[in-house]
């Protein structure tokens, strides 16, 4: 009875999803061994993948170069797997902030950022990013001075954008695993500024 209560509690998708994944394994599709595998690789994708890449951005400018020319090839450089999905680096400047979005569902740089927080996968950031992009940061708690342009950028189902945040000011001193540390989730969207005190 209570096992009962617990699987109609998971929701209808939630239950699709068990009900497929046991088929798929009873007919040796995969095994759970396979299952287990994938959920241990998503885990280690987190957006600390992405502050690796902006970190060694901002200490080697060949790097940096790479990175926006090929940013495919800059995340596999630091050994991050990035499949057949084509990653385009933007460079935020001071003239320019750059945010991203997928208008259409979810698009999201994974392979480097892990799975998207719920926000971003909401119609209300997805319909009025594109439309009012000031006012949607500004709600994030990031004011872009008026004489910086926004530039949004929507994604497609094969090709993965990532924020290159402006490096603060006041970081000269810092090692490249310290200046990682200051790059956060947000500031890889777009949403927020990569900040010289160390994030929580
Ligand atoms: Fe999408």
């Amino acid at each position: 009875m209570k096992q009962t209560d617990e699987a109609d509690s998971r929701g209808y998708y939630r239950r699709m999803q068990s009900a497929i994944e046991e088929l798929l394994i009873l007919k040796g599709v995969f095994s759970g061994a396979d299952v287990e595998r994938e959920v241990k690789a998503m885990d280690s994708r987190n957006p600390g993948r992405g502050a690796k890449m902006v970190a060694r951005a901002w200490v080697d400018p060949a790097y940096k170069a790479r990175a926006l020319h090929n940013g495919s090839a800059a995340a596999e450089e630091l050994g991050f797997a990035v499949g057949p999905l084509r990653l385009i680096v933007l460079e935020d400047t001071p003239r320019v902030h750059n945010v991203i979005v997928c208008t259409l569902c979810s698009c999201y740089p994974r392979m480097l950022l892990g799975l998207p927080p719920e926000w971003y996968k909401s119609s209300n950031y997805r319909s009025r990013v594109v439309r009012e992009p000031r006012t949607v940061l500004q709600e994030f708690g990031t004011r872009i001075p008026d004489d910086v342009e926004i530039r949004v950028h929507d994604s497609t189902a094969d090709m993965r954008y990532m924020v290159l945040p402006l490096r603060p000011a006041g970081t000269e001193g810092l090692d490249e695993e310290q200046l990682a540390g200051l790059v956060t989730r947000d500031s890889l969207i777009g949403v927020a500024m990569a900040k010289a005190a160390a994030q929580a």
